[in-house]
């Protein structure tokens, strides 16, 4: 595997979509002045993706940004890659195609480059993938995956329906390292995508990722975010400040050895800081 050496460096996905290695979180980032210079410092520091979703309720004001920061930057929409997510709620073949819709108007585009499931509720995720198959073989959006799915329920979707997801973002970081998923995602070509990567900033004291940092000069977050990439995973850190923003990204400049990703690999406790996918009960 060859590990991303650039920030706007791409993995191609199982249907042959370029995504992003990187790409900037905006999850509890309130509409406003906060939202809007954070989406456009990421892009002014070279990122090229965007994930949000529905639930978010931030939608409109990543779009204002997005269009702001293109025109700024001299970018096109062809440049970016912009993520959103169906709300449990919108779970359904008819609610998620209407959904799909007024995601895409809110954010003021014309197409997503990447629609997800955001969480598998059990009984509903089945036609909601139908209606994301709908959507991609109508060319509305360039790739569709899922979101917090175990095997199992990778397992089940995959025998129901037609298309195999291309992505699915789950909780990832040290100490929930996903190894089985990892594996098992590897083996049928869908690309895992980290979510809290940085376990919302939870373990940038932990000693032994201080001492790794130390050694490469870097700071904690981006000997996680090194981790990640190093692990073939694609990565989504949140920040609202500028200056964390260009620091996540300046990732690509030096290289963990297998020591070092095998002490991190050692720190899982299967902790999760959000749901389990497997208890949801929203
Ligand atoms: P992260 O693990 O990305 O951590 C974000 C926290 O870390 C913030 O408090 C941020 O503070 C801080 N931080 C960021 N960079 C640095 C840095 N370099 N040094 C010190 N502190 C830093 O948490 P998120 O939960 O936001 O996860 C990332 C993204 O994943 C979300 O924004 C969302 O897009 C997605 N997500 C998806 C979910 C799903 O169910 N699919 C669930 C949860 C998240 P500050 O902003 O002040 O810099």
């Amino acid at each position: 595997m060859t590990v991303a050496k650039h920030v706007q460096d791409r993995v191609v996905l199982n249907n042959g979509v370029e995504m992003p290695w990187l790409g900037l979180g905006v999850f509890k980032v309130e509409e406003g002045e906060d939202l809007k210079q954070a989406v456009k410092a990421s892009i002014a520091a070279g990122y090229r993706s965007i994930d949000t979703a529905a639930i978010y309720q931030n939608e409109t004001g990543v779009g204002e940004a997005i269009k702001e920061a293109l025109a700024e930057n001299g970018l096109s929409r062809q440049d970016l890659f912009v993520t959103s997510k169906v709300w449990n709620a919108d779970l359904g073949y008819e609610e998620t195609l209407a959904a799909y819709d007024a995601s895409l108007e809110k954010l003021g585009l014309e197409y997503l480059d990447l629609y997800l499931i955001h969480w598998p509720v059990p009984g509903k995720y089945t036609d909601a993938w139908r209606a994301l198959e709908t959507l991609y073989k109508n060319n509305r959006v360039k790739a569709i995956g899922v979101s917090n799915f175990q095997i199992h329920h990778l397992e089940d979707l995959m025998q129901k329906t037609e298309i195999k997801p291309m992505i699915n973002q789950v909780e990832l970081h040290p100490y929930l390292t996903q190894k089985e998923l990892l594996a098992y995602s590897k083996e049928h070509q869908i690309q895992m995508e980290a979510w809290s990567p940085l376990m919302q900033g939870g373990l940038l004291d932990h000693p032994i990722l201080s001492d790794i940092a130390n050694k490469h000069h870097k700071s904690v977050a981006q000997i996680i975010l090194r981790w990640d990439l190093q692990n073939g995973i694609i990565t989504i850190p949140k920040s609202i400040k500028t200056h964390r923003i260009a620091e996540n990204a300046n990732v690509f400049d030096f290289e963990l050895t297998n020591q070092e990703m095998k002490q991190i690999d050692d720190l899982n406790q299967n902790h999760r800081v959000g749901p389990d996918p497997d208890h949801i009960d929203f």
